[in-house]
């Protein structure tokens, strides 16, 4: 049985410095390097070149919390909002020591494009704290997680911009945000906010399939290519990195298709069993001792080992820029499955393209989460509860309607799937602009 309550935290892979190379690469630099592929090949409008290549605010918060020794630490949150002329800003909040400005930055623009892409009305934002969530206590978590809410005031707000899950962070922390949010505004108007973070608990106006939903849009989007090429999932081999919340139930959701995992890599190491491994039974083992090392039905593995895997898919599902000029010609799949955001660099894509690998790209492969959070953002405002069935049949359509825009640019513009991906995205964004104008 596959379980809706069960709250697997983001995991996060290795440490990134241990896998990228020594220099620190700008992450919102592989975002520009994308997006002027895909501005100069559609020729974009100049003017919406120049406002798409910018973020539209950067909240940056440091604020004092008082930990379980007594002590006083100081935090830095951040959250920068791209774009909002699709809708209000949205995205996900993480918890890392590695969060840092140049990466939301980065991870609020991809949210942009996500939203266009899947056609829900919203803009791109992210946030995040930098902090090692494994170093606190659950009450010093709690403390800082409202403290950062009340930091951001009204920059957040149910119609202006909404966050969401993301790395470290869970249904419990969306609880405490909204505890905290309605608490800093007038009585009469609370009811009618709850929708100001989505990836609630279910019991607190969270929708039903929410906790499970990047992870279904990503097998949606497998099954799609599958069904493309003619390629059968029964029997195919795939990789995982990162078994949180997006790689647990990527792995959960294809076992019915009787597909294979074959390995697993998490901060803490990899495993391998070429016989297959369960993927509901190292669910069980990651959700009790926090880790995928250590999983007795599997070897251990290094990380190069890992990556060398033979497999049909590789479904990345943690941190940024894994997939680089170094580690792509490594990798021995015919498909990459982005279930991370930004997992593979420019440099990267390049080694995967002369190699004949394809990509699903993230903006498209892992927008279920988002599209399930519009979703739940809906039936908030409309004092509706769907069912799960609803809400899979919806989130299906969402997606694969994506798939197909993308697919179809590919082919149209002869060019690879991420591009196609940003060219559908800029043309919605560049004739809303069109259609509106510039203020004055
Ligand atoms: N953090 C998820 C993402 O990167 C979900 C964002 C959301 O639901 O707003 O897409």
């Amino acid at each position: 049985m596959m379980r809706e309550d069960v709250a697997v935290k983001e995991q996060v892979a290795r440490p990134r410095e241990k896998l990228a190379p020594p220099q620190k690469k700008s992450l919102y630099d592989n975002v520009v390097r994308q997006f002027s592929k895909a501005a100069d090949l559609m020729q974009l409008d100049p003017d919406i070149r120049k406002i798409l290549g910018r973020t539209t605010n950067e909240i940056v918060v440091a604020f004092p919390v008082k930990m379980d020794d007594g002590r006083i630490e100081m935090f830095t949150g951040y959250r920068v909002q791209h774009n909002n002329v699709l809708g209000p800003f949205k995205g996900g909040l993480r918890y890392h020591p590695l969060v840092e400005i140049d990466e939301v930055r980065a991870l609020a623009t991809w949210m942009t494009w996500k939203s266009a892409i899947t056609n829900i009305p919203f803009g791109g934002a992210k946030g995040g704290i930098q902090l090692d969530p494994c170093s606190c206590s659950s009450r010093e978590l709690e403390h800082i997680t409202r403290r950062f809410t009340f930091a951001l005031g009204n920059n957040i707000g149910p119609e202006y911009d909404i966050p969401a899950p993301d790395v470290n962070t869970n249904s419990q922390i969306m609880a405490w945000i909204v505890d905290t949010y309605l608490s800093t505004i007038p009585p009469h108007e609370r009811q009618a906010s709850v929708h100001v973070v989505t990836g609630k608990p279910v019991e607190l106006g969270g929708s039903l399939g929410r906790d499970k939903a990047t992870g279904q849009g990503v097998v949606f989007t497998i099954e799609q290519w599958a069904k493309d090429k003619g390629f059968d999932l029964k029997g195919a081999t795939y990789t995982v990195q990162g078994f949180g919340n997006v790689g647990s139930w990527v792995a959960r959701l294809l076992k019915p298709h009787g597909s294979k995992l074959i390995a697993v890599e998490d901060v803490t190491g990899a495993i391998s069993n070429s016989k297959g491994i369960d993927p509901e039974e190292l669910t069980s083992y990651v959700q009790e001792h926090g880790r995928v090392s250590g999983y007795p039905k599997g070897s251990p593995i290094d990380h190069e080992t890992f990556l060398r895997t033979k497999a049909d898919i590789f479904i990345p599902a943690a941190l940024e820029n894994q997939i680089t000029g170094s580690t792509a010609p490594l990798l021995n799949v015919k498909l990459v499955a982005e279930g991370a955001n930004g997992p593979t660099n420019p440099d990267g894509e390049e080694v995967l393209q002369q190699r004949g690998i394809e990509v699903i790209p993230d903006i498209l492969c892992n927008s279920g989460g988002v599209i399930v959070s519009y979703f739940e953002w809906l039936q908030n405002k409309r004092s509706e509860f769907w069912d799960l069935e609803e809400v899979d049949a919806k989130l299906h359509k969402k997606i694969i309607d994506g798939y197909q825009r993308v697919r179809d640019t590919a082919r149209s513009f002869n060019t690879d799937w991420r591009t196609a991906a940003y060219i559908v995205a800029l043309s919605r964004l560049e004739t809303v602009y069109k259609e509106r104008g510039i203020f004055p």
